[in-house]
């Protein structure tokens, strides 16, 4: 089975925050879980370098906009290498592949008659990179910037965007094109009852972006451009063998600023060109800081170089990841973090690995012995087992981790039921080395099952277990004996 995964790629013209994170993060989770599975997974991301402000981000700094957008390429890399984001293609539109696949597109849907050239009056804001409706704008501002729109009229390229309204609603409310979570889904149907009016693709005498193949004084409009890239990235249109390999796309992951780009304009744009429609769009809601997207005010604490190196990476991908299903906006601050820390991994987590192996090393010398996995533990591992795909095929995150947390804190009530330093003392040696194969087994289990949430910590728990392998996990068996190697402290304690 083949999964392919894509991120929104990022404007290059500011650094990742942890909002863009958060998008990084679910997708590479669900990236983890396939290949964990031996799935065929590839996870795309990268850079939209054909905006306006990246333009003008350069010029600031006296730069030449590619050896900026270099620059960006090795920012962006470093923060995603921070947040354990493991990323199969990283994209840059200003690649010439990307060039090549934006014009065989446009000569697709050209020849299917649905471009024409016409008269464009509106508003427009620069950081959507949007025309904006009367309904958008208030006081003049963009609803979601609040900076001023700009009055433009020039004679643009158009597509036919209306023309697709009856088609992309059939395929939404077939299932056929999913948008998850549903109340997103919604917004969309009724958006387009409410009908599509064209949309310009191209800006006249733009100084930045990509040349409209027959119109030499215009240059493509950066969501044509932008949303393409999904394409390229698979290897359209010159290697169509491994293009037909992963697509339809599996999964796109965006936030909810930009889903009717996603749910409206992208599949038309793919219908006109005649190439299937991506499977699912997944529309997650923003990382909030006191209330307010990352702004001079809510300051550092959604800068993943101030959060990470304080809570380690996994406590902050486990926030995320746990702290609301997705679609939701998630509020992020440092005290509800250090909650979830102190209870959810410190203490349920951390302890139940840190006692059970000192107990093993202590009554064993590490050494502990094939015996029965207690079934009530087994069972619980058995039925989270069987239901995460479940989860995972409708994007419920959140509902898995907490499943896997109901056992990890099941294998906590049973170590003070069990009494294993009391089966020690009473020199019941079967009993005990029964009770720490099983905590060991359930250890095990719940370091598999994590590892897409929490890598590293998963990866550090199986090597204190002696297990360096990550094999796909349907071919895990029972451990034989287990061989316990040092270990050290998962979650420490937290510096004022
Ligand atoms: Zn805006």
């Amino acid at each position: 089975m083949k999964y392919y995964i894509t991120n929104a790629i990022k404007y290059a013209n500011d650094e990742p925050h942890l909002g863009h994170g958060y998008e990084e993060i679910i997708s590479d989770t669900i990236a983890r879980f396939y290949k964990q599975r031996g799935c065929d997974v590839l996870l795309l991301t990268g850079l939209d370098e054909h905006s306006t402000n990246v333009f003008k981000k350069a010029k600031e700094k006296n730069l030449d906009t590619i050896k900026y957008c270099d620059q960006m390429e090795d920012v962006f890399k470093k923060v995603w290498k921070s947040l354990d984001i493991n990323y199969d293609i990283f994209i840059r539109t200003t690649s010439d592949a990307h060039k090549k696949a934006v014009q065989e597109i446009y000569k697709r849907i050209k020849a299917n008659g649905d471009i024409y050239e016409g008269t464009y009056k509106g508003n427009y804001c620069d950081s959507c990179e949007a025309y904006k409706e009367q309904s958008e704008i208030a006081d003049g501002k963009c609803g979601i910037h609040k900076v001023s729109v700009r009055f433009i009229e020039e004679t643009n390229l158009f597509f036919r965007l209306s023309n697709y309204k009856e088609q992309i609603l059939i395929l939404i409310q077939s299932g056929k094109f999913k948008i998850r979570p549903d109340y997103r889904k919604n917004e969309i149907v009724s958006f387009l009852k409410g009908g599509l009016k064209d949309l310009s693709i191209t800006r006249l005498k733009a100084p930045w972006g990509i040349d409209v193949p027959d119109h030499k004084d215009q240059k493509f409009y950066i969501w044509f451009d932008a949303l393409i890239n999904y394409l390229t990235g698979i290897g359209f249109p010159d290697n169509l063998e491994q293009f037909s390999k992963y697509w339809p796309c599996d999964l796109h992951v965006i936030g909810q600023d930009i889903s009717r780009f996603h749910c409206i304009i992208w599949p038309a744009m793919l219908l006109s060109a005649g190439i299937e429609l991506p499977s699912s769009v997944l529309i997650h809601g923003f990382v909030l800081a006191h209330g307010e997207k990352l702004s001079k005010t809510t300051g550092n604490i959604l800068k993943p170089d101030y959060i990470c190196p304080k809570f380690g990476i996994d406590a902050v991908r486990y926030f995320l990841l746990r702290e609301s299903p997705i679609g939701g906006d998630i509020d992020f601050s440092e005290g509800k973090l250090s909650e979830r820390y102190k209870r959810d991994l410190a203490n349920d987590l951390g302890n139940l690995v840190q006692r059970t192996v000192s107990m093993a090393q202590r009554y064993f010398q590490g050494r502990v012995e094939n015996s029965t996995w207690d079934r009530f533990l087994a069972d619980h591992v058995d039925s989270i087992k069987s239901i995460l795909p479940t989860y995972f095929s409708n994007f419920q995150l959140s509902d898995a981790v907490s499943k896997i947390w109901e056992v990890i804190r099941l294998a906590n009530t049973y170590v003070e039921q069990r009494a294993p330093w009391q089966q020690a003392k009473e020199g019941k040696l079967k009993e005990l080395n029964e009770t720490l194969f099983s905590l060991l087994e359930t250890i095990k289990w719940v370091s598999y099952l994590t590892y897409p949430f929490i890598p590293n910590t998963s990866v550090k728990i199986l090597s204190f277990l002696g297990i360096n392998t990550l094999i796909p996990i349907e071919n895990e068996l029972k451990t034989n004996e287990y061989s316990i190697k040092t270990s050290e402290l998962l979650f420490p304690k937290l510096d004022k």
